[in-house]
């Protein structure tokens, strides 16, 4: 049932209509309009679960007229839908000026959870899940695009992005140009759909893939970029602890070496961040 006076979030499939939930299907069912990105487009998703509601478009270029239109609807007790073209709206897609707004005026705002490609990639990726940086569609300018590239070398968890065929060999380029070679990475392809893949390797592997075929770089793409070092975090208290009691004895790479090994870090890890202590000299 929805809620009357509530702004309803619903994700809508990225590729295989099979994804759209039961609970999707019921508020957009129930509620009086839905807001689309582009109603011409979301109409087809409507007509395929039978679905009969007046739509109305909410994009980038109209979202402030639409804003105090939706608001007045919520004020008189409608409810009201807000999808996208697909996936979960707001992410790297319009709605945010919407949900603002209502939040503000003390609306209910209800989110569906559903189809979303950052995360359905992440959790397929094989690269770490415990801390990840959504950040979207990259930058368009090639200096730009190499600025947020070259910040990874610094960064100690998974980053995703999203990226079109047009630019991802480029990206995957200015990545191996930018970054430690050895960082690890999953480029995921289609996802949901039937030429769903996933290629993971060093940049090179991937750019080799993109350029094997033409077809390589057709469709949708999530980029994943694996961390580009171990967080100072994962050297524990203890680890610490037995490093600074070994260097009394031993060289600091020797130290290293051992604690390393004893709590299944990265010897080079452990130097490092002995370095950026001031342990060793
Ligand atoms: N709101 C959507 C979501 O929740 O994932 C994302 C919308 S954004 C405008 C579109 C981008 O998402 C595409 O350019 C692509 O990078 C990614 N994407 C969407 N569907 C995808 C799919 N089936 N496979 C891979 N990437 C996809």
């Amino acid at each position: 049932m929805s809620k009357l006076g509530s702004l309803y979030i619903v994700p809508t499939p990225i590729g295989n209509l099979q994804d759209i939930t039961l609970r999707a299907l019921d508020v957009l069912r129930e509620v009086s309009a839905i807001g689309c990105e582009d109603t011409r487009h979301s109409r087809v998703l409507l007509q395929h679960f039978n679905i009969d509601k007046p739509t109305f478009a909410l994009h980038d270029h109209n979202e402030s007229a639409q804003i105090t239109k939706v608001i007045q609807r919520l004020e008189n007790g409608e409810s009201i839908a807000l999808i996208s073209d697909a996936g979960t709206p707001l992410i790297s897609d319009p709605g945010y000026g919407l949900v603002h707004a209502c939040r503000l005026a003390q609306h209910s705002v209800i989110a569906l959870p559903g189809p979303c490609a950052a995360i359905t990639a992440l959790s397929a990726s094989g690269l770490p899940t415990d801390q990840f940086i959504f950040r979207g569609f990259l930058p368009v300018k090639q200096q730009a695009k190499q600025q947020v590239i070259s910040e990874l070398n610094q960064t100690y968890c998974t980053s995703i992005f999203y990226e079109s065929p047009r630019r991802v060999l480029n990206t995957m380029k200015v990545i191996k140009s930018e970054l430690n070679p050895e960082i690890l990475m999953v480029l995921a392809k289609e996802l949901t759909k039937t030429f769903e893949h996933y290629v993971s390797g060093t940049s090179q592997h991937i750019i080799d893939w993109l350029e094997a075929t033409p077809v390589h770089q057709k469709g949708e793409f999530v980029l994943m970029v694996g961390p580009a070092a171990q967080s100072k975090s994962e050297i524990s208290p203890e680890a610490q602890s037995l490093f600074t009691q070994l260097q009394t004895y031993l060289p600091p790479k020797k130290a290293a070496g051992i604690v390393a090994e004893h709590y299944g870090l990265k010897k080079n890890a452990v130097y490092q961040w002995s370095l950026e202590q001031g342990q060793t000299d």
